[in-house]
């Protein structure tokens, strides 16, 4: 009995997708947790980077083959997306 082929990666949708070249790849502006001590003047001292890299559907990011750049939810391959993304409604890259 012939098994039917197995169609792999066409079928199977990806997150995000650019609409304009149909990249997958791209550069996302990530958020991290920093310990950084504000020093007299413009100076600081980092003293460590922790925790995971995390980037939501609001983190900007750039396709790494057009250059498009606009927020992540842009690229969204699903209709879930509600609303216009917009500047004002940006989240805190600040975590308590
Ligand atoms: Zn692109």
């Amino acid at each position: 009995m012939a098994k039917p082929n197995e169609v792999r990666g066409m079928s199977e949708r990806v997150e995000y997708q650019c609409p304009k070249c149909s990249g997958t790849r791209f550069f996302i502006d990530v958020t991290q947790s920093a310990d950084v001590d504000f020093l007299p003047g413009e100076e600081h001292e980092v003293y460590d980077v922790a925790g995971d890299v995390t980037w939501d559907k609001d983190s900007m990011a750039c396709c790494a083959q057009c250059g498009e750049y606009k927020f992540l939810s842009a690229f969204a391959t699903k209709a879930d997306v509600g609303g216009q993304p917009s500047n004002a409604a940006r989240p805190q890259r600040r975590r308590s």
